[in-house]
């Protein structure tokens, strides 16, 4: 009887990762080109795209038909920066000494949700306390709906650096975090420090390069590691096969992040136009979080919002993003589209969008920034960020062509990640 289970639990396995999917799109943009294919069929086994057919294709009687006869169908979008744990509010310094990290956990499930429902089914969770690596297992493993995460764990920062997780604290609470909390002040420490995320379960790894904005420190933007430091960073993050993310702001951190052979700036506030030219040489991506620059500096006229000491910063740094995305988009430099949501909330990603078009950047480049780009940055362009036979089956239906009016990502009304429909509406 045990074994008679057994046999059919293994069959329906089997039955369930062959199932076939024929999906009829009225619209289709692979994203492989800027061409718009219409009346088309994807076909689906599993988690894995099998087919691209002209027509609407006849089904088999075993397969499923999905109708998206009236939508627009393209890759599943993909955000280089959340910290998916948590949202900004006047409680977020207060958090961190009341809340549990199962507290953590249980409050995020709907910022998961969130983002999968608006289409983005692959983030990058670029630091948190951890709780990100369970919830990306959670989510892998089908016990909580969210999209597939790549995650840094916690941000590598220096001694009282923007990621310093005792900054403002009094000093019996501050103690003296290291390589484990994510804290380093030699090459050795950095070393250790991406080893120990490397063993904690993270993806990738981000260091903070600068001062930053929302941290209670007076610095927003000086360098805050050595180039040395960077350098080691990178070679242990290498060895793992890690990607690097440096969150920087001022010119001098953010060279030395780029020199040190960091693959992404993130929000990359005071960029030069020495700085743009060295990440095209190096083929540095930059991913400009915009809608956290122009969140947090709508939220610094309300009252008693931030802590003191940050409200300077926010309205420095805030209103800069934009404009410097916009040089470094016209100087050629690659683009990765990453919002910072946890600082502006979960699931308005795709406002991101409308600041990057707003500048002039074209609709298919911002989406190509979302999909092809996201992918390439990421590493993982053989699985995802393209339709095509092959490769994962993660995409998304809008109700209007994006390529003509960018606020159609604002709404998307149908979800699959991994060959699983999450949204049909
Ligand atoms: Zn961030």
């Amino acid at each position: 009887m045990k074994n008679f289970s057994l046999l059919l639990m293994m069959l329906l396995t089997v039955t369930c990762h062959s199932q076939v999917q024929y999906l009829h799109c009225g619209q289709l943009l692979t994203m492989e080109n800027d061409k718009v294919q219409k009346e088309m069929t994807v076909v689906i086994e599993g988690t894995k795209i099998t087919e691209i057919k002209r027509g609407y294709a006849e089904a088999p009687d075993t397969a499923t038909v999905v109708d998206l006869k009236n939508k627009f169908v393209m890759p599943g979008l993909m955000d280089m920066h959340v910290h998916i744990e948590s949202e900004l509010s006047p409680r977020r310094y207060l958090d961190r000494f009341s809340k549990n990290k199962e507290e953590v956990a249980l409050g995020a499930l709907k910022y998961c949700r969130r983002t999968l429902m608006a289409g983005f089914t692959t983030v990058r969770d670029l630091g948190g306390t951890g709780v990100n690596v369970a919830l990306r297992n959670a989510i892998n493993q089908g016990e909580v709906v969210g999209p597939r995460i790549f995650t840094a764990e916690k941000s590598i920062a220096t001694t009282g650096g923007h990621a310093d997780p005792t900054n403002g604290m009094k000093d019996d609470l501050t103690g003296d975090p290291g390589p484990k909390e994510g804290v380093i002040n030699t090459p050795e420490e950095a070393r250790k420090a991406v080893r120990q995320r490397y063993k904690n379960g993270a993806d990738c790894i981000k260091i903070t390069a600068t001062g930053g904005v929302l941290s209670v420190a007076k610095d927003g933007k000086g360098p805050q590691f050595t180039i040395n430091e960077i350098e080691a960073v990178v070679e242990a993050a290498a060895d793992l096969g890690y990607v690097t993310a440096a969150h920087a702001h001022g010119a001098e951190g953010m060279k030395r992040a780029v020199l040190g052979g960091i693959h992404s700036i993130e929000h990359g506030t005071m960029m030069t136009e020495e700085i743009m030219d060295l990440m095209k040489e190096r083929g540095t991506y930059l991913v400009p979080t915009i809608s956290a620059g122009k969140y947090t500096a709508s939220k610094a006229k309300v009252p008693g919002y931030y802590p003191k000491i940050i409200v300077p910063k926010v309205l420095e740094m805030g209103p800069l993003i934009q404009a410097t995305f916009e040089k470094a988009y016209k100087r050629g430099v690659k683009i990765a589209f990453g919002t910072d949501s946890g600082v502006s909330p979960h699931g308005d990603n795709a406002k991101e969008f409308i600041y990057m078009t707003e500048v002039g950047m074209s609709n298919y480049e911002a989406l190509q920034a979302a999909t092809v780009n996201a992918a390439d940055l990421m590493k993982i362009s053989d699985e995802l960020g393209t339709l095509k036979k092959g490769k994962t089956a993660d995409l998304i239906g809008l109700n209007t062509n994006p390529l003509e009016d960018i606020e159609a990502t604002l709404d998307i009304p149908f979800v699959m990640k991994s060959g699983t429909v999450y949204k049909h509406e």
